[in-house]
């Protein structure tokens, strides 16, 4: 069986690690399951992609379609074209997305119309917001997936009421949690800990890179300023994301707790993590992240695709609503935060039980 597997972005490169390592795991076993690994280059910069090559020990891409950066439909377009052309040259049997990016919507037409099988890992999620460019994504995928593995029973739900069959869906738990549970033992201190002063638990962590909170300037100034003031007795570690770094150039916040650094790697981002007071968000996998590790989660959305990381996690949804953040901040301070369970199957297992699945679709021994 040969298996394509596409990976655009950053939160991409951390769900295949996990994949690829159960498929070496099962070919060495016997079974007869290749893969390739297809970077369609959407996220092209280092500290977005290389880093985590090397860091999470993912194999170097078979092929980097190199499309970089232009707006959705640009991307998109070059995407298909380069990928139409890696499967004319390198067909497979299936073809398996992560996630929600542009990469994985552009990969699963391609692939569809070419009468190739599509596998969706992290299928089913929505967040009900189509203002979002990635719940764009998630639908078209889904409307073209053959087989669906899944997070969460609201997953699970989502897909049986757009009348996909139960027996195309495997719920399976949460690779991005793979890798966590995985990587826990080496996180490591990053240099900004010393340079800094960073003592556990006395510092929060913040991104934010969703165009709803970064496109526009003056949203973008006043939710920092509220934060910057709120935390004010606490460090506040931002690593900005080149999206919303060229929007920051122009605004007023200069705050001496208020830290700008360069997107981390990733086990000196989850060392910050894990060891945070709090983390202020408005990305998907880090609301999953931060409940695993039991910290405080606020998250500047007002929708999520990710409700169990808010019902049985650490997460708290508040958008960009200024009273919605002051009585997140008071609950914070005041030490009356939730504590967080960890939603089923999230056990690191999550790759293992995708690729048993092929295998046993695909009757391989
Ligand atoms: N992450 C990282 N370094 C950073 C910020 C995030 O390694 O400076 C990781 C984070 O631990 C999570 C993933 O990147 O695993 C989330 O990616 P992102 O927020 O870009 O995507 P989303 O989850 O919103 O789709």
């Amino acid at each position: 069986m040969n298996i394509t597997i596409i990976a655009g972005a950053r939160p991409n490169f951390i769900k295949i690690a996990p994949i690829i390592e159960a498929i070496q795991a099962k070919k060495q076993l016997g079974f007869d399951m290749n893969y390739r690994l297809v970077h369609t280059g959407q996220h092209y910069d280092k500290n977005l992609s290389d880093t985590f090559f090397t860091e999470l020990n993912i194999p170097f891409p078979d092929i980097n379609l190199e499309v970089k950066s232009g707006t959705q439909a640009e991307q998109t377009a070059a995407i298909m074209i380069g990928f139409e052309k890696e499967l004319q040259q390198n067909s497979c049997d299936l073809a398996m997305v992560v996630g929600d990016v542009t990469s994985t919507m552009a990969c699963a037409i391609v692939a569809k119309k070419a009468g190739i099988d599509v596998a969706h890992v992290e299928a089913g999620i929505r967040s009900g917001d189509m203002s979002m460019p990635e719940e764009i994504n998630r639908i078209v995928t889904d409307s073209l997936t053959n087989y669906f593995f899944t997070t969460s029973n609201y997953a699970n739900e989502n897909l049986a009421n757009i009348g996909v069959s139960k027996s195309n869906i495997y719920f399976v738990g949460n690779v991005m949690i793979d890798t966590l549970l995985k990587n826990l033992p080496k996180l490591r201190k990053p240099q900004i800990w010393d340079d800094f002063g960073l003592k556990n638990k006395t510092y929060m962590v913040m991104t934010l890179h969703r165009p709803s909170n970064v496109d526009e300037e003056k949203q973008l100034e006043k939710i920092i300023q509220q934060i910057a003031l709120l935390g004010k007795n606490y460090p506040i570690i931002f690593p900005v994301h080149p999206r919303t770094k060229k929007l920051l150039k122009g605004l007023d916040l200069n705050f001496s707790n208020l830290h700008f650094v360069e997107p981390l790697g990733y086990l000196h981002f989850n060392y910050l993590v894990k060891n945070a007071f709090a983390v202020l968000t408005d990305s998907g996998g880090i609301t999953e992240e931060t409940t695993v590790m039991n910290v405080p989660c606020i998250t500047l959305r007002d929708t999520t695709e990710r409700p169990e990381t808010c019902e049985i996690g650490t997460n708290v949804l508040v958008g960009n609503d200024t009273n919605k953040i002051e009585n997140a901040f008071n609950k914070l301070l005041s030490g009356n935060w939730k504590q967080g369970q960890i939603p089923e199957l999230w056990d690191g297992n999550a790759a293992k039980r995708i690729v048993d699945c092929l295998a046993e679709i695909y009757s391989l021994s």
